[in-house]
């Protein structure tokens, strides 16, 4: 192993990683020369890949042009024709693009402009942002406020107000079918008891992720839910905000998740998948009936410096130019399908395994004690942590997860880029299911 000075970087924990070398499509490299399969693109990230040679070239061109011109001196093509590229990609009516640098930024840009358009409109006792519990919104104080997990919100509370939660609509721990339009209604009646009990003349907007990310574990929405909830948001007039920070960019099939249930929100975010891992590039797509009134009144009080960077930009558009060029959704739909596939068959063999779900690449397994009751493993087993590191040894990256109220759940989010191919497929399977039967091996006394 390369020997390597004292760190003066710092993450969440003094745990030090292998040194990354180079990543070509689905692999990575440590400098000792180790070959990972990247299965879960990052933090579900590099939607297409690492090292994309278009995408390289689009940014060694920008960049001998000019890296930075800023926003209020220039505006640059390459944030233009994204902000174009977008606007057609979005939903019908959302039409106005606002760049940021990642996915809290654009959460944050969310609520300022939801709240700036509640000012400007004579609302201004709107300000409740309902959100569910789980959930996962960022780590910036204004999103921190939105997101449902405890682990990484209790440490700072009080902070600022904590806001509503109502609870994701986890049908397959309360023993109910996702399939079913019933379902679907009875979680997202809640929003409605939510907004009654708040005062709906208080509440500002509620914001979802449409296929729920890290928090819950890929969940797909119950049937009819998303269409449920735009309802009832128009009917008390709270604006829907979705969070396609990690759904946005075409993991689950489609460009932005919502559009499997054709629903349309007010604002949307989106980031991990839109820089895929090439350039820190969020953005926030607002309707024109929320944006206009606010520039109307002197304009959004709101911006960073590095917004609508032309580097980050022309990566952005690179990337959709091969997500389009090279059918990537089309391919997340059908390989997507088969993993899902492939895990299910997982189940069969792996006791523990007690849900698998998701949607196109975004997907996810679940350990459990028992698959009757859904009682999840013992915090001891520690499944979290180390599941994550057999597969990382035997040269496999997944993202965990504990799911439930913090510590009594565990979670495994499985998506590879959307350029994994059917012999990617099987090496994840393979690995994955050594992996599990290690871990079930420890696991007994
Ligand atoms: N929203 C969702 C749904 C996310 O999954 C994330 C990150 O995982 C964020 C917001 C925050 O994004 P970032 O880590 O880029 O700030």
């Amino acid at each position: 192993m390369t020997q390597r000075p004292e760190s003066k970087l710092f993450y969440q924990s003094r745990r030090r990683r292998p040194l990354l070398d180079q990543a070509r499509g689905v692999y990575m490299w440590d400098v000792d020369g180790k070959r990972y399969l990247d299965g879960s693109s990052g933090a579900m990230v590099c939607n297409i890949g690492h090292s994309n040679p278009h995408v390289l070239e689009c940014m060694r061109r920008q960049m001998d042009k000019s890296s930075f011109g800023y926003r209020l001196h220039f505006e640059t093509e390459p944030a233009e024709q994204l902000a174009q590229k977008l606007a057609s990609l979005a939903p019908e009516g959302l039409e106005k693009v606002f760049f940021v640098s990642g996915g809290s930024e654009a959460v944050e840009s969310a609520i300022k402009l939801a709240r700036q358009h509640a000012v400007a409109t004579g609302d201004s006792q709107r300000y409740k942002v309902i959100s569910r519990y789980p959930s996962y919104h960022g780590c910036t104080l204004g999103a921190l406020a939105l997101t449902g997990y405890a682990p990484m919100t209790a440490p700072f509370d009080p902070m600022m107000q904590s806001m509503p939660k109502i609870p994701a609509p986890r049908a397959y721990l309360d023993g109910l079918d996702p399939e079913d339009e019933a379902t679907g209604k009875f979680y997202a009646d809640m929003l409605e008891e939510a907004i009654l009990q708040e005062g709906p003349e208080t509440v500002l907007a509620f914001m979802v992720e449409p296929v729920g990310g890290a928090s819950t574990g890929a969940l797909p929405p119950p049937k009819g839910y998303m269409q449920r909830i735009s309802e009832i948001c128009r009917r008390y007039g709270v604006l829907l905000i979705h969070d396609e920070v990690m759904t946005g960019g075409g993991r689950t099939g489609a460009f932005f998740a919502g559009d499997h249930w054709q629903v349309e929100p007010d604002i949307l975010v989106l980031s991990k998948g839109l820089g895929a891992g090439y350039a820190p590039l969020g953005a926030m797509i607002a309707h024109e009936r929320i944006v206009e009134p606010v520039l109307d009144k002197g304009g959004f009080i709101h911006g960073y410096t590095y917004a609508g960077n032309p580097l980050a930009c022309a990566a952005g558009l690179a990337v959709i130019e091969e997500i389009e060029a090279h059918q990537m959704m089309a391919n997340a739909s059908s390989i997507g399908a088969e993993l899902k596939a492939g895990l299910q068959q997982l189940m069969q063999r792996h006791e523990l395994i007690g849900d698998v779900r998701g949607k196109g690449l975004l997907l996810a397994f679940e350990l459990v004690a028992d698959r009757e009751t859904m009682a999840p493993l013992p915090r001891e087993a520690g499944a979290f942590d180390k599941l994550v590191e057999i597969a990382y040894d035997k040269g496999l990256i997944i993202y965990s997860r504990r799911t439930r109220g913090g510590y009594t759940g565990d979670h495994f989010l499985v998506c590879p880029p959307m350029i994994a191919t059917a012999n990617h497929l099987d090496e994840i399977l393979t690995t994955l299911d050594a992996s599990l039967t290690t871990f079930t091996n420890d696991l007994k006394p």
